[in-house]
């Protein structure tokens, strides 16, 4: 039977009945948007990573474009943003009219903490750092350089929920922590869902009002807001899943280091782990010179797989706005051409990954 790059499938059936349980529940209370699901997840997950506050959101999306407008960053401001991240991160920013700059990432896959500064101009509002695939970035580096010049920072965190730098949760280091709930993600719900997190009370509190139309109280809307709710259901069954995240957590770990263990492929470069930052390995992804090849040998052998991501924002159609031309990032660009993301996914049996396994060494 064919390996899937990812399987949602067995996720739920490990805890089918927790969130059969919890859907009824729901289903059967008539209280269906911002009720007590909503806020008892938004404290339990501000608990979980270590923040003060946690607004629940419609997506990941919603999550970084509301942080920007929040923090009063547009037209006119510039970013500083990673090459190599999901378009998502950069839409976040240009939704709002600000301008994105690219910096090229490091070999963990974040953004390379020393090449910063460079890129650093007096409309620079902000940096937002991406801690990609699941690996926390350099916050140490990056944090040093906001207070340096002043910048906001802004984390997104759609791939790395509880991934920490230096035992501290990724999320809590900047201004606004963005995450996404969007299935696939290690923390995903049964549909679309994000929240921001802060430690900063006004943030969290113009977040809330944002989210429903701009009101505070009903009827009264003091400015003009979304409506960017996290529902009652999605709540609900990512409750019954954070309760399981650690252990989900471990699991993959389990699962990667056996990657990184057994691959071995002199044409397969494998993901490396930053000294002070943990992994939660929302991918596995190596790079190889041969992808094309690789790929179409996995698919004859019936194990799928996924770019993340093919296309780098700065040379897709949506942003040729910015006239940044092919060429400019090259070590985002290389990566965009090499990458590749293996079947990594919670109940990946020990026979589908030896399966995959032993097909990675046998290619060359
Ligand atoms: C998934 C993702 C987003 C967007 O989240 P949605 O909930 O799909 O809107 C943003 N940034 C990154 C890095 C992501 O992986």
């Amino acid at each position: 039977m064919k390996i899937m790059p990812n399987r949602l499938d067995r996720g739920f059936y490990m805890f089918q009945n927790e969130y059969e349980e919890k859907a009824l529940e729901v289903l059967r209370s008539g209280w269906y948007v911002l009720g007590k699901e909503v806020s008892n997840f938004e404290e339990e997950f501000s608990n979980y990573v270590g923040a003060k506050y946690c607004v629940g959101l419609a997506s990941g999306l919603d999550a970084l474009w509301i942080a920007f407008r929040i923090l009063g960053i547009g037209k006119g401001d510039e970013v500083i943003v990673q090459g190599n991240t999901y378009i998502a991160s950069v839409m976040g920013i240009t939704i709002n009219g600000a301008t994105p700059v690219f910096v090229e990432p490091d070999e963990y896959y974040n953004i390379d903490a020393s090449k910063i500064e460079e890129k650093i101009t007096d409309k620079t509002k902000a940096i937002l750092v991406v801690h990609l695939y699941g690996q926390a970035a350099n916050m140490q580096k990056i944090m040093e350089i906001s207070k340096k010049y002043n910048l906001r920072v802004v984390e997104d965190c759609a791939q790395s929920h509880g991934a920490c730098y230096d035992g501290k949760t990724t999320g809590t280091f900047g201004d606004i922590g963005c995450f996404s709930f969007y299935p696939s993600k290690n923390l995903g719900a049964y549909g679309d869902g994000g929240a921001i997190v802060t430690n900063d009370a006004e943030i969290a509190n113009n977040v809330k009002i944002f989210r429903n139309y701009g009101s505070e109280k009903r009827y009264y809307n003091k400015v003009v807001g979304a409506n960017s709710r996290l529902d009652e259901i999605q709540a609900g069954l990512l409750r019954v899943k954070l309760k399981h995240l650690k252990e989900l957590e471990q699991e993959r770990i389990v699962l990667c280091e056996r990657y990184l263990d057994e691959i071995k492929n002199e044409n397969i470069a494998l993901p490396k782990i930053r000294d002070k930052s943990t992994h939660i390995w929302h991918q596995f992804v190596i790079r190889t010179e041969k992808r094309e090849q690789l790929i179409s040998y996995l698919e004859q052998k019936e194990i799928g797989t996924i770019i993340h991501y093919p296309i780098p924002p700065h040379l897709s159609e949506a942003y040729q706005y910015l006239h940044i031309k092919k060429g400019t990032l090259p070590i985002t660009e290389q990566y965009a051409d090499t990458v590749l993301s293996i079947p990594l996914y919670n109940g990946m049996t020990e026979e589908e990954q030896k399966r995959v396994i032993d097909a990675l060494n046998a290619f060359n």
